[in-house]
């Protein structure tokens, strides 16, 4: 009966991205012990920047984590909407204190690997927490008291048994059949194109406002530029259509490709197109939305493993962190009902995840409108103005946990 006990107070976590890492934050938090089990032998996050709004902040700042960005992550001003042929302004949409005082937390830009560092620096100093690294998870099975997981840890398989087991394992999780889904991720037919340049390097200049989150709207694609390492850098993303490529940022691009879906965009912008690289190229990869993302027994999907989307709302890492509070928080309420736990959780994600998910279709639709869409466009977005195109975001950035009942 003791060791029933105790298994109810462990947790599994597969993967130490994101989505993992504050998982198990989130559940040692609440007085869960937590192993989470990292494919790599020395994780580190690759990519560059990741814009993280107030409904993420927030959370992290709850967990600890936001203090330890200090000095790395930048309050942007405002996003600041162009048009990529003329430079001409569309749209303002303002940030930094005016998004704290709104939605309760800072809207932030930073390189992925100072949250990465964050998140592991506050997971490995809390005693509740085991990171076991070169660990993969293979395989699970449920029980009446819990799961057993299969992990292979330097060509040897080990069992580690929880009352949960957390799938966060990225969107090519292969084991995504644990919980009934299919394990294929779908690829879109878009690709992300990203580069790194040092803030003030020359083909910036004139081009991109320093301290703004600026996105440059083109037909058939767009540029986003936003300070990283606090203003030491300026993180380059942009999407269009492309062919599918290896799942990993190390492939070096065509720049040619690049500047091609940009024709007719202006001089300056593809001149910085050709000065920024190396490129290197990303295929983006969505997950079935219908896919189940629980077994009520004992397993359960996060992050990008649960729903990958297009990142066209910027929002796939800032809900896997709403994900990972969620789950916590759901469990800690019903520590002995754990499927209720689950079934509850599913409920309240999905409808928000799809809400998010619609979102970014609609950013995709509108940002890569041509004529004449593009004109009815900007006349929306300049007769809104800013404070109520702000206004328009509180149900995303002005999220807040629902406490579990
Ligand atoms: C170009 C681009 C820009 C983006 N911009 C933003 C943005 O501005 N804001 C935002 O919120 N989101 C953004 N996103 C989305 C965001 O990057 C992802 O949603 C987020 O990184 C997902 O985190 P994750 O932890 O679920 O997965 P991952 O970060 O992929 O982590 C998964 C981890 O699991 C490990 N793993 C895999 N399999 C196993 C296994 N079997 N056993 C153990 N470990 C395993 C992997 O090694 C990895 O460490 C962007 C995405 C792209 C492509």
């Amino acid at each position: 009966m003791a060791d029933r006990e105790e298994l109810s107070r462990h947790i599994l976590v597969a993967g130490g991205g994101i989505a993992g890492l504050t998982t198990a934050i989130a559940f040692a938090a609440r007085g869960f012990s937590v192993r989470l089990f990292e494919r790599s032998p020395d994780p580190q996050e690759h990519g560059a920047g990741l814009q993280m709004s107030p409904n993420a902040t927030g959370i992290l700042d709850r967990l600890g984590v936001l203090a330890r960005l200090r000095g790395a992550a930048l309050q942007p001003n405002d996003v600041l909407l162009r048009d990529a042929r003329s430079l001409g302004e569309i749209a303002r949409v303002p940030l930094g204190d005016a998004a704290t005082r709104r939605w309760g937390a800072p809207y932030l830009a930073l390189h992925r690997a100072d949250l990465h560092a964050a998140l592991m620096t506050v997971a490995s100093r809390d005693d509740n927490i085991e990171i076991v690294t070169g660990a993969t998870v293979r395989d699970a099975a449920t029980h009446p008291h819990g799961v057993t997981a299969s992990v292979d840890v330097g060509g040897r398989v080990r069992e580690a048994a929880g009352r949960l087991l957390a799938l966060a394992d990225v969107v090519w999780s292969a084991n995504r059949r644990l919980v009934g889904a299919a394990s294929d991720s779908a690829f879109t037919g878009r690709v992300a194109w990203r580069a790194t340049l040092r803030s003030g390097a020359g083909a910036l200049a004139g081009l991109i406002a320093p301290d703004s989150v600026n996105a440059f709207l083109h037909p058939r694609a767009h540029l986003i530029a936003y300070p990283i390492r606090g203003g030491a850098s300026v993180n380059l993303a942009a999407f269009a259509h492309g062919p599918a490529t290896d799942s990993a940022w190390a492939k070096t691009a065509d720049v040619a490709a690049l500047a091609n879906a940009f024709s007719g965009a202006d001089d300056a912008l593809l001149r910085l197109l050709r000065e920024a690289g190396p490129w290197t190229v990303w295929p983006i990869h969505t997950v079935d939305p219908a896919s189940p993302w629980i077994d009520p027994a004992g397993i359960v999907t996060v992050g990008d493993a649960a729903h990958a989307m297009t990142p066209f709302a910027a929002q796939g890492a800032a809900l896997a962190i709403e994900d990972a509070y969620v789950l916590a928080e759901n469990v800690a309420a019903q520590p002995h009902a754990v499927s209720i736990a689950l079934v509850r959780y599913e409920r309240e994600r999905r409808e928000r995840v799809a809400a998010v998910a619609r979102r970014g279709q609609l950013n995709e639709f509108a940002w890569h409108a041509g004529m004449p869409v593009s004109l009815a466009r900007n006349l929306f977005l300049r007769l809104r103005g800013p404070d109520r195109l702000a206004a328009d975001m509180d149900w995303l950035y002005g999220w807040k946990p629902p406490a579990a009942a």
